[in-house]
């Protein structure tokens, strides 16, 4: 068959339900009675998987369901209108978030268990959710960025803060023209959707000169600052061997703000026997670049690869946070499964390799979850994998839900910052709580890491938080240690290229919660733009000048660059700096 006739089947059966299917769904949801949107989604998602379609939007089973009741085939039901129709559940976080996945392209990894499809970037699934969607478009970054944004508004979320995440393999294997080309696309989508007028920059294509296509980025990046859809956060996949000073200065320039970094076990033998090609050192290498440079860091970690135990499996994430080369922002723990097109379905099917029973696997989540810090957040616990195409390994798909409800009942909670933000939290805490500052400071190699949080007294619920950076070796009355000694040379490399940082504190992340509420709107209820994240920025810098420090640095996405600037910042490189007076 050809591969145009290919595409078009592949849509059909991507893209359309049948109202049968869409009843279906809808009965199994009626039947379980879900009293929340995740139990609901919970249910959707299953039955989905059991008819072979993907998940249909809560839109269209909201109108099927609406067709049905006026023919009378199925009754009112309030619970579940008012279900279909909550849509606070993406925007919980305080930001929507927009995927896109990047082209088909050789990786330099040759992990064992990862999915090799040709038509797809290494390590994702044709039938993954957002990958189904990149195939769709053709992997068109302004497709993809376009019609996520204009469903999101369909379904009733506000867009105008956007956490952007491009994913797909190694992005920095990607050709240097490739990634600006991907982002300036990705820009021009979310501006163009809010654009009166003819747009002045031309359009570009892979083919046009390096500088041009920095230049286009450049100017798109300047108007997004201030249009409907801004981009906040942009965060991309690569591995650690490819993080050095000049990677982190095109990423930054880029518009990255937080980079996935897939370790998946600090232990060089099972690294060695996953063949994942690069050392514990290298990660720890790259997470002190990436820090002093002021990212985020979301962690990969895979329990049940091959080589460990739950046991050993649990050993190696409590060293993720006793260790100060390591100590992540985020995590994700992906445990792992045997897909058919991985080099591990060979050892599966010889015998080599054999996956955790359920009841193992559950216990060493269970024991991550609780020794999980406070400043870290769970970011995922399961990979968006369709059932169907996992041949061993785990099977659950409500993981989070499923361990937490466990944990409840022997008295325990995770303190993860996921599960405490305050759109989780609202039922466990008294609606007039007033919010208290906390801080949590914790060493990491080359600094130390200042928590600052607005919690309820008890530390359930997080209303918004911080995190500080003040490094080591600025700081006049301390020492750089052996460890940072050894990564010298590329430090002093990364202040070359990025001069702006000199001398400067780093404010690597704010974020204050709530569900979306929309810039220059304000909502009685939300924390979001009740002066939280004013007073958060104002306490990191008296922390600051108590450090030391008289300039403070802020890793900036576009579209919050203009929140700064009124807090006395400006734009310089690509951070946004203040000297402290
Ligand atoms: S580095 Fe990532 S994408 Fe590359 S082979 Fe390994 S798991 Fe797959």
């Amino acid at each position: 068959m050809g591969r145009k006739n290919c595409r078009k089947k592949e849509k059909i059966f991507l893209m359309t339900f049948t109202p049968e299917q869409l009843k279906t769904i809808l009965l199994r949801i009626i039947d379980k009675k879900p009293n929340t949107k995740i139990e609901l989604n919970f249910v959707r998602t299953k039955t989905a998987a059991e008819l072979h379609i993907f998940q249909p939007a809560n839109r269209l089973l909201l109108s099927e369901y609406q067709k049905l009741t006026k023919s009378k085939e199925i009754p009112q039901l309030p619970w579940l209108e008012k279900l279909l129709k909550k849509a606070d559940i993406r925007s919980i976080s305080g930001i929507s978030v927009v995927t896109s996945l990047v082209k088909p392209y050789t990786c330099p990894g040759k992990c064992v268990y990862c999915p090799t499809e040709v038509r797809m970037p290494k390590s994702y699934i044709a039938t993954e959710p957002a990958a189904a969607r990149a195939l769709r478009l053709d992997f068109s970054p302004y497709e993809q960025v376009k019609q996520r944004v204009e469903m999101l508004e369909k379904n009733g979320h506000a867009t105008d803060k956007i956490e952007y995440i491009i994913k797909g393999g190694t992005w920095n294997a990607y050709p240097l023209k490739y990634q600006y080309w991907f982002i300036l696309e990705s820009f021009r989508a979310c501006n163009d959707l809010s654009r009166r007028g003819k747009r002045r920059i031309p359009l570009l294509t892979e083919k046009n000169s390096l500088e041009e296509l920095q230049d286009a980025l450049e100017q798109e990046q300047r108007y997004n600052e201030h249009c409907k859809h801004r981009i906040i956060g942009l965060t991309l996949e690569t591995r650690p061997d490819a993080i050095t000073a000049k990677t982190i200065f095109h990423m930054r320039r880029q518009g990255c703000t937080r980079i996935e970094l897939g370790l998946q076990a600090p232990d060089d033998k099972i690294l060695d026997l996953i063949q994942r090609g690069h050392t514990v050192e290298q990660f720890e290498k790259a997470i002190l670049l990436l820090r002093s440079a002021g990212f985020k860091v979301d962690l990969h970690f895979m329990p049940d690869l091959p080589g460990t135990t739950p046991d050993h499996d649990i050993e190696m994430y409590r060293l993720l946070f006793e260790k100060e080369t390591l100590r992540p922002d985020m995590v994700k723990i992906y445990p792992n499964t045997v897909i058919k097109s991985a080099e591990l379905y060979k050892w599966f099917q010889k015998g080599k390799y054999k996956p955790y029973g359920e009841k193992e696997l559950f216990r060493a989540l269970s024991e991550m979850k609780m020794i999980t810090p406070r400043y870290c957040r769970i970011s995922r616990l399961i990979r968006d994998i369709p059932e169907t195409e996992i041949e061993a390994g785990n099977k659950i798909t409500n993981l989070r839900e499923a361990l937490s409800a466990e944990l409840k009942k022997i008295g325990k909670q995770c303190v993860c910052l996921r599960c405490r933000e305050i759109g989780r939290q609202k039922e466990n805490i008294d609606a007039d709580t007033i919010p208290q500052l906390f801080i949590d400071e914790y060493k990491t190699i080359g600094g130390t890491e200042y928590f600052l949080s607005f919690e309820d007294a008890n530390r359930v619920a997080v209303f918004g938080f911080l995190r500080l950076r003040i490094p080591t070796k600025r700081s006049p009355d301390l020492t750089p240690s052996e460890e940072e000694k050894k990564y010298r040379t590329q430090l002093s490399l990364l202040e070359k290229f990025l001069p702006e940082n000199k001398d400067c504190a780093f404010i690597r992340e704010l974020h204050v919660y709530g569900k979306v509420v929309q810039i220059g709107k304000r909502e009685k209820k939300d924390s979001q733009h009740k002066g939280l994240g004013k007073q958060l920025v104002a306490a990191a810098e008296k922390l600051c000048k108590e450090k030391g420090f008289k300039k403070v640095s802020v890793i900036s996405g576009v579209g919050v660059r203009g929140y700064y600037r009124k807090l006395g910042y400006r734009k310089i490189g690509t951070y946004m700096v203040k000297k402290l007076k």
